[in-house]
């Protein structure tokens, strides 16, 4: 895999197809900084309205230092660990105290900000300030992980150790800040935990995990966390040398976005024969699938395709359908 053609293509790709997101509209320190906190175990939907509230009451640095402690938990309310909200009061104070009221920009500064970790700093430093280091959050290690073809555990400190190294590989000194939001990017929008849409990846050619057909596996699931069954009956609907497959919704729970085999719950055909069945994970979900013989009355559903029978293997692209075609 060559470095350069993957950062071109991921940055490509995150020049079109980026969220437009309050925090990325004038990145300035102060803004990026605030964003950064708030994003720490709270989703983007959850942020957003608190995050455009929030810089109307406290607009700049300066505001946020000269504020009282309850005023700032007030408006913090809703988003929880509270303490992130008086860390950030208090590092404000320490950056009107340390360094004259501007935030600052060398890396050791940022990071004696009460709050502030590594990731943060890295966040910080490259997207407003646009310098070259690196950061490693959890869509990170996952896309790094299927990426790469690293097998360990996402929350494995030894692991996650492993991860700055490439990602300090990678960091491009032009684009610093594109590039680790485009990595981000990616996990939260294709590359999820349950679900990656490869399908639809702007770096699927670069992907070991894809090309192995590894991307359901990687990485480990979580020692402990106890598997969720899931049962499925799929059908195998052939007519005239087609197959049906089925276009799974962006809603679906597992394999979002992306073709299979129909599920029986979703067709008006009633399961025929059993033709082969397989066990497979999809990160903490334990799937057993049953593949059966059906025919269809009528027109197929809009999610629903005829693929000539040889061109099914390109369209599945989850390794799942492939060890259940293997066993028919
Ligand atoms: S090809 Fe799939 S597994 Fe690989 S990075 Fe893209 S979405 Fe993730």
């Amino acid at each position: 895999m060559s470095d350069a053609l993957l950062r071109r293509d991921l940055l490509r790709w995150y020049g079109r197809a980026k969220r437009d997101l309050p925090w990325r509209r004038n990145s300035t320190p102060y803004r990026v900084w605030v964003s950064e906190i708030m994003l720490q175990q709270t989703t983007v939907a959850a942020v957003t309205p608190k995050y455009e509230a929030f810089l109307r009451r406290f607009p700049s640095l300066a505001s946020l230092a000269n504020s009282k402690e309850d005023e700032v938990l007030k408006h913090w309310a809703g988003l929880g660990y509270y303490s992130r909200a008086r860390n950030l009061r208090r590092a404000a104070l320490a950056v009107v105290e340390g360094h004259g009221g501007e935030f600052p920009s060398g890396f050791d500064a940022v990071l004696e900000l009460p709050g502030v970790g590594r990731y943060t700093a890295g966040a910080i430093l490259s997207i407003a300030f646009r310098k070259p280091y690196p950061l490693v959050d959890g869509n990170v290690i996952r896309v790094f992980s299927r990426l790469f073809g690293l097998k360990g555990r996402a929350k494995d400190p030894a692991f996650v150790r492993k991860m700055w190294p490439l990602a300090e590989r990678l960091v491009p000194a032009d684009n610093p800040g594109d590039w680790n939001q485009a990595l981000m990017e990616l996990g939260a929008t294709v590359c999820t935990p349950d679900s990656p849409a490869c399908g639809a990846c702007p770096v699927a050619k670069h992907c070991v995990a894809f090309k192995k057909g590894l991307q359901d596996q990687l990485p480990l699931p979580e020692v402990g966390r106890k598997p969720v069954p899931v049962a499925w009956t799929c059908l195998w609907i052939e007519k005239n040398g087609k197959v049906l497959l089925w276009r799974r919704s962006g809603k679906e729970r597992l394999l979002k976005n992306l073709w299979g085999l129909p599920e029986a719950s979703r067709l008006a055909a009633a399961p025929g024969k059993v033709l082969a069945s397989t066990t497979h994970s999809i990160t903490h979900h334990a799937l057993t699938v049953e593949l059966r013989e059906a025919s269809l009355n009528g027109a197929p559903p809009p999610e629903a395709k005829w693929v000539p029978r040889g061109e099914i293997r390109g369209r599945l692209v989850s390794s799942l359908w492939l060890k259940l075609l293997k066993r028919r």
